[in-house]
């Protein structure tokens, strides 16, 4: 049998994932010169692009336009799109290592952090997760009950999607009308009674994971006031030098100019507060009704930036009956796949699945984007992190490192066991056709796109899916 990569036998691979680093991959192996390959892309959703789609703020439409580089990868002959299948259900690893040459996931991150104190479990606590899936018409957040009948809401941890979140709750609901927001959530945004939103910081303004452009757009919402409190942006001294990094200053500035403001007239309020951590969220009838905060002294952690340590002294923010926790997502263990609990991500080596976190490689198996190093950086962050996977792949299939297994790469072997698993599949043309009707909903409704909320939904405006790959 000839190696794998050539014109009589294509390199057979499957990418698990169709997010930005599902495709990133995909587009890596299809650019590496000389290379004979196929890609078969799988998706637990009908739909594809990820947290392009179900995590990018709807008022973000900028950001989602890389969705085109995307569509140009699938529409390559040698790439076939499986959507609405899903990896440990409609077909298993060992399902995958029976028919590709090499396997690579890109699932992501699919939990969250937790903050570990007290009442976090309360009704009205949840995870800042759980409502941008909501907002983003994510199927799988679709019937979450967000009660926004409240007059507060705090988001803790002062990374984009916290700042998404609060923007997202401040902002006037007819400004997010016009976007792909849910149409579920900007009816409940309509009714929602909130007026103040605290955005909370357990370090300084420094050390804000935030971009200078997030917390820009929150000054910038026309019926909300951004408030800052002068004495939270007095620097320590490590505090100071951090402000040789450039966005590390533009944040600070920005807050400095926002905490000369005051509290201004608008009828909605957000708080930027800073070196503050919520110790406990007080309950009434089950619910969260106020925040405890304890306020924070910075000292130097030893690795050139601060760590925060509880000074003694507390503060409650009263009527906060939404706490959303922003304080990072985190993967969850998928059935075959070596996980490592203590980093919350695949066991891997540089993108070489490892059997435990430090093992031995598992060979043919590798990993992408927020599965393999954490959930961290933008979109494109996750274009080098693949061609970097990519490029350790087809080094060691060049360097005779595949593991020694018999494949079935025929074109029908995978159809043919999704079909017997009775999976429904949705190929790339299909998704298109769902694509088109939202677009067209989305004009009845005045607004960019109307999604579909339910996978069942998305189905029937197929008609019958077909179960079969191709386009
Ligand atoms: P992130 O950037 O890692 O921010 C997490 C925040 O949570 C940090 O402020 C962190 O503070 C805080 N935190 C962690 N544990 C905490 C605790 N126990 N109590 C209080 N605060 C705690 O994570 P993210 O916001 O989820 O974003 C993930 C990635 O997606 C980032 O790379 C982000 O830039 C990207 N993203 C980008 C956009 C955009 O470009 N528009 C939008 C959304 C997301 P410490 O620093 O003190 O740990």
């Amino acid at each position: 049998m000839s190696t794998p990569g050539t014109a009589e036998r294509p390199l057979c691979v499957a990418v698990i994932g169709a997010g930005p680093s599902g495709f990133y991959a995909v587009e890596a192996f299809l650019k590496t010169a000389g290379l004979n390959v196929r890609v078969d892309l799988f998706d637990r959703l009908p739909t594809p692009y990820g947290l392009a789609r179900g995590g990018v703020a709807p008022d973000h439409q900028k950001i989602k336009a890389v969705t085109a580089v995307y569509d140009r990868v699938a529409s390559d002959p040698r790439v076939r799109f499986f959507g609405n299948v899903k990896l440990g259900k409609d077909i298993t690893v060992d399902d995958l290592r029976a028919r590709y040459d090499q396997i690579v996931y890109a699932f992501g991150c699919e939990s969250d952090r937790k903050m570990g104190i007290p009442g976090e479990d309360l009704k009205g606590s949840y995870s800042a997760t759980d409502f941008v899936g909501w907002y983003n018409a994510h199927p799988d957040y679709r019937d979450l009950p967000f009660d926004l009948n409240c007059e507060a809401a705090a988001v803790v941890g002062i990374g984009n999607v916290a700042i998404d979140v609060v923007r997202i709750l401040a902002q006037d609901p007819e400004v997010l009308a016009k976007t792909d927001i849910a149409a579920h959530a900007v009816e409940a945004l309509r009714k929602s009674k909130i007026k103040r939103v605290y955005l909370l910081g357990r370090r300084g303004p420094v050390q804000a994971a935030f971009s200078p452009k997030e917390i820009e757009e929150l000054g910038e919402i026309e019926r909300a006031d951004l408030i800052v409190k002068p004495e939270e942006l007095v620097l320590d001294e490590v505090s100071k030098a951090g402000l040789s990094n450039s966005e590390a200053k533009k944040n600070y500035d920005y807050l400095t100019e926002a905490s000369h403001k005051g509290a201004g007239a608008k009828a909605h309020k957000i708080f930027s507060r800073f070196c503050v951590s919520p110790v406990e969220l007080i309950g009434k009838d089950g619910k969260v009704s106020a925040v405890k905060l304890e306020l924070n002294n910075l000292t130097p952690d030893g690795k050139g930036s601060v760590k925060c340590a509880g000074s003694g002294k507390f503060e409650t923010l009263e009527g906060v009956g939404l706490v959303f926790r922003s304080v990072g997502y985190r993967g969850i263990p998928v059935p075959g796949v070596p996980f490592d609990e203590k980093a919350g991500r695949v066991a891997n080596d540089n993108g070489r699945i490892t059997a435990t976190a430090g093992g031995p490689v598992v060979p043919s198996e590798y990993v992408v984007g927020w599965a393999k190093r954490g959930p961290s950086g933008l979109i494109g962050t996750n274009r080098a992190c693949s061609v970097a996977t990519v490029a350790t792949m087809v080094a060691d299939l060049k360097e005779g490192k595949l593991a020694q297994r018999s494949v079935d790469v025929s074109m029908e072997s995978t159809p043919r066991l999704l079909a017997s698993k009775g999976a429904k599949v949705v190929t790339f043309a299909q998704w298109k056709s769902i694509d088109k009707l939202e677009v067209e909903n989305g004009k009845k409704a005045g607004k960019i796109r109307e999604k579909f909320t339910r996978v069942s939904e998305m189905l029937a405006a197929l008609g019958a899916p077909a179960v079969g790959p191709k386009a």
